[in-house]
């Protein structure tokens, strides 16, 4: 028997709570594929504009890298064919709807490699969009931590906080006239009013 070439392509996924160094390490392994002159474009969703320029993805420690805001996941596609891209990276995936898995699938069987960033769980702890799928098809997966803000443990829960008090499990993810903010928490100081429906 012949052994096969292997396989150029491959998925990467890092995710873990916010604050836990997902889009300092995607673009830490993007800049690398650059040194190494492969051909890189980076993605992200359009309206994750709060805390990136429109044109760029921002660690929360002002690490930074070129990218392109899009809107649907056959925007990814379009631009690696066109432009002959080998080293794909879409920071904060769990934003996009399912199709995404498709459009990521077709990119690593043409032998490309994606890497992508997300949150596994939302704030009520949930499994995030197409996030379950990426992990249970990836080549390899990184599960950072955060450093939870009331204990220093490692944290593993991005807790959201409405005019300074945990969210509640039903709580809209838009609540109009609120103020906001998000913590790391370990699974001890994480608070939420109950679990998900397993
Ligand atoms: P993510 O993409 O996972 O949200 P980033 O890569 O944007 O994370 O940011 C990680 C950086 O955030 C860390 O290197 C650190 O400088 C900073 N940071 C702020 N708060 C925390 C925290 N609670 N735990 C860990 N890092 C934090
Ligand atoms: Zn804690």
């Amino acid at each position: 028997m012949t052994l096969k070439a292997p396989h150029a392509g491959t998925l990467e996924v890092i995710c873990g709570p916010m604050f836990s160094g997902k889009s300092e390490e995607l673009i830490r392994r993007l800049r690398r594929a650059k040194i190494a002159r492969q051909s890189v474009a980076v993605f992200k969703h359009a309206f994750d504009v709060e805390r990136s320029d429109s044109e760029e993805v921002v660690s929360h420690s002002g690490i930074r890298i070129d990218a392109y805001a899009i809107h649907n996941p056959q925007e990814v596609a379009q631009y690696a064919r066109e432009h002959d891209i080998c080293v794909i990276g879409i920071d904060e995936v769990q934003f996009f709807p399912q199709e995404i898995i498709a459009t990521i699938c077709a990119l690593v069987d043409s032998g490309r490699r994606v890497i992508v960033g997300g949150l596994d769980l939302d704030f009520r702890g949930v499994p995030f969009g197409p996030m379950p799928t990426l992990l249970a098809i990836a080549d390899k997966i990184t599960k950072l931590r955060a450093i939870c803000t009331e204990c220093g443990q490692d944290a593993h829960f991005s807790q959201r906080l409405v005019n300074g008090h945990p969210a509640r499990f039903d709580d809209p993810i838009v609540m109009v006239g609120a103020q906001e903010a998000y913590q790391a928490r370990c699974r001890g100081c994480f608070s939420i009013d109950r679990t998900p429906n397993w």
